[in-house]
């Protein structure tokens, strides 16, 4: 063993009891998951994420789209259970079909979804899939992953140049990155499956129509195809025929269909 090799072994080696230590189970998922960010890290970052997006978007005027947006979300939120949150749900005058969450129960629904989405059952199955994502803690997940490898990463640097990395700078960027990850890059099929399972039971709680996730996220894939390549939405929740069917699955076995 050089010394390169036992100082990346003993970086590997002091990351991994700091990350076992920081795991938390998720009622709603059934499962453990990383999780290195605070509430309030989190909720913070949330905040200033939403205020940024509602500077550099517009906020439809359109009344009718509005109130379908608040209706629908509205009525998901609750059936999700998630009281702990303030939501918000705007509608973006944006030709974009794309719709995006925050961890603090911030949602934008861009104009171009709204002119896809053909009812309130659809609308229903982008809002409940987005909202399963906060139940997923998705967002902090990665971030938390992001942040475990960047650790990884940084302490193997700091071991093998003796110094010189600012660790703080480090820690702000990889956490600033995580959320926006939040809106831009996309989620894993792991949570893909997570957030359609909860999604799905939202709506049925709501009295909306699971089936409709179907032919929402059916539609979507078909779209892919045109001209414009496949819609900001499904570049951030990535579908294919597995997850279809594990979706029509979870429809099918408890009962919604
Ligand atoms: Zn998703």
């Amino acid at each position: 063993m050089d010394r390169r090799e036992l100082l990346m072994g003993l970086a590997v080696g002091t990351v991994v009891p700091f990350v076992a230590g920081c795991t938390a189970h998720n009622e709603a998922l059934g499962r453990s998951q990383l999780m290195l960010v605070s509430d309030a890290q989190i909720a913070q970052l949330s905040q200033q994420t939403w205020q940024q997006s509602l500077q550099q978007e517009r906020v439809t005027r359109d009344a009718s789209k509005r109130n379908q947006v608040n209706r629908v979300g509205q009525r998901i939120a609750q059936s999700s259970g998630m009281t702990q949150h303030d939501w918000e749900f705007v509608v973006f005058d944006n030709d974009q079909v794309n719709a995006w969450v925050l961890p603090n129960g911030k949602v934008a629904v861009y104009s171009g979804l709204l002119d896809v989405a053909g009812n309130d059952d659809q609308l229903a199955a982008v809002i409940g899939h987005e909202a399963g994502h906060v139940a997923g803690r998705h967002a902090q997940e990665r971030a938390s992953q992001q942040m475990a490898a960047g650790v990884g990463a940084g302490l193997a640097a700091v071991a093998l140049d003796q110094g010189g990395v600012s660790n703080a700078g480090m820690w702000a960027g990889v956490l600033g990155a995580g959320l926006t990850f939040g809106v831009l890059l996309p989620y894993s099929r792991r949570h893909e499956y997570e957030a359609d399972r909860l999604g799905t039971d939202y709506m049925a709680r709501a009295n909306y129509r699971p089936t409709e996730a179907l032919t929402f996220w059916n539609g979507m894939m078909a779209r892919s195809g045109g001209s414009g390549g496949p819609p900001a939405f499904l570049s951030t929740h990535p579908s294919d025929a597995q997850r279809m069917q594990a979706l029509q699955s979870h429809i099918t076995s408890s009962g919604y269909a």
